[in-house]
């Protein structure tokens, strides 16, 4: 017992260890190293504790982490770099539903019966579990492109979520005060948290998704602190604290970057769009990777804004070059990092890293935005809403209130991107159309190595 609680509190320190380097990409792989061994470390001590206790179906636990391990290896190592955002709502998503189903475990061995506030906190963390589970679902559904947001629209959806978390939250109390509750009223309980989950995600649209896939995060993690205390595991309440608060302050991050109020999110819906959205009109004037070339050789400061065609191109490694090149000709290179840019907090970062580009050269919003202020020549690289100006001059955006990368008083813009299709909110961006805009159209990756070859020649 001594040697395995040993065992358990350095698994809680690599634990802990591992999670503070992934704050920077030089250490972040260490870190994710060291967090899966103390996991391990957990998982092993978790199977050999209960024996002293009680009979163990060790062959019906090895079947399952069999199974999950080899499901986990396979996705992990198939799964495209673009496709991980949805990867790691699918995972977030199973993570609520086990730590909510060691809660149902709970109940069918107590006969769903509980003494002082122990049903309550039972039942809260079945209802966490669930509202993690099928919200990352759709969520899933949502950042994958298969559910569409028309494919979501629940009348009266705020009315509805907040009918929904009264009834779940009522009945918590009400249970719990009663000690007992029957397997009818558990079902329903069980159906209830389910759609709570799925109303509180299906109406969120657009450029809000960032703060609710952060929420599910939170989410999951407080349900699986939960779970340590009612299995009286140490390192799953300690993991459990790890997730769900870094989730909470992530999630406060976001509403920040969003520009949203916390409780809009709790309660859903949260667009404060009004009336109807602008039409843009006008032509959006092309330029040549030839041409681009040598405005970018002779500028004094070129900014690169990247956005999710960043990952569908993997234009990053070429980026790269192009800022070797135009360094050597001493001009100015920085990265402008929108904190929502792609379909994952820290997604543009994570692939800047992986081209070896230095953290000092990416610039967070304020700073980026003072920067391109007096930017010769900006770089979209398949970002469309993070660069939108509507969110700054149209009430009736759907991104309205939103902070973008500004780049109103950049001498000269040029998007990247195929063609003149909106990016995730769906919406037209009236940047491409402005007089200091032009377009250079093709994959960003096929753009970016001409610029280079280009450049090469001037
Ligand atoms: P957007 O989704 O707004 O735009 C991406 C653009 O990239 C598209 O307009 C597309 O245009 C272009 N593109 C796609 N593939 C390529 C390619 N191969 N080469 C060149 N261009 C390409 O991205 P942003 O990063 O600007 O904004 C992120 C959006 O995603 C925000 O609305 C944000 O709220 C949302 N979101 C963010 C999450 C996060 O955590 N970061 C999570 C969920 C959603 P075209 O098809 O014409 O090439």
């Amino acid at each position: 017992m001594v040697v395995l609680d040993f065992i358990l509190f350095i698994a809680a320190v690599l634990l802990i260890i591992g999670l503070r380097k992934l704050s920077h990409p030089d250490s972040a792989s260490r870190g994710n190293t060291l967090a899966a061994i103390a996991l391990a470390l957990g998982v092993v001590v978790a199977l050999i504790y209960p024996l002293e206790t009680q009979n163990n179906n060790y062959l019906f636990i090895g079947i399952g982490i069999l199974v999950g391990a080899i499901i986990g290896i396979i996705s992990a190592r198939k799964v495209a770099m673009t496709a991980m955002p949805e990867m790691v709502s699918l995972f977030n998503g199973f993570g609520g539903l086990s730590a909510g189903l060691i809660s149902l475990v709970w109940l069918i061995n107590n006969g769903s019966k509980g003494e002082g506030s122990d049903l309550g906190v039972v039942l809260f963390n079945l209802f966490l579990g669930l509202v993690a589970f099928s919200g990352s679902m759709i969520a899933y559904g949502k950042l994958s492109g298969k559910l569409k947001d028309e494919h979501l629209k629940i009348p009266f959806s705020t009315v509805v979520n907040i009918l929904l978390l009264i009834v779940t939250l009522g009945a918590i109390f009400y249970f719990s005060y009663l000690g007992v509750l029957s397997t009818p009223e558990l079902i329903a309980f069980l159906v209830i948290s389910f759609i709570y989950g799925v109303v509180f995600v299906a109406p969120i649209g657009g450029a809000d998704m960032p703060v609710v896939i952060s929420t599910l995060n939170s989410l999951t993690g407080i349900t699986a602190a939960v779970s340590g205390i009612i299995t009286d595991n140490k390192l799953m309440l300690l993991g459990g604290v790890l997730v769900g608060s870094s989730g909470i302050i992530l999630t406060l991050l976001m509403c920040k970057a969003m520009n949203r109020p916390l409780l809009s999110v709790i309660f859903g819906n949260f667009s404060s769009s009004k009336g109807e959205e602008k039409q843009v009109h006008g032509n959006a004037k092309e330029v040549t990777a030839a041409d681009l070339a040598v405005q970018l050789a002779y500028s004094q400061r070129v900014c690169v804004v990247p956005g999710y065609g960043m990952a569908v191109a993997q234009a990053q490694k070429i980026l790269k070059e192009v800022e070797e090149v135009l360094e050597d000709k001493d001009v100015e290179f920085k990265y402008a990092i929108h904190p929502v840019a792609g379909r994952m907090p820290g997604h543009m970062n994570v692939l800047l890293a992986e081209a070896n580009v230095s953290y000092d050269k990416l610039l967070d919003l304020d700073d980026a935005n003072n920067y391109l202020d007096t930017t010769d020549v900006a770089i979209i690289v398949g970002a469309n809403d993070v660069v939108n100006p509507s969110a700054l001059d149209d009430p009736a955006s759907k991104i309205y209130g939103m902070p973008i990368l500004n780049l109103a008083k950049t001498k000269n813009v040029v998007v990247l991107k195929r063609s003149m299709n909106p990016g995730y909110a769906g919406i037209q961006n009236p940047l491409f159309f402005k007089d200091n805009t032009k377009m250079l159209f093709g994959d960003a990756k096929k753009s970016i190595e001409h610029i280079l070859r280009e450049l090469k020649e001037v």
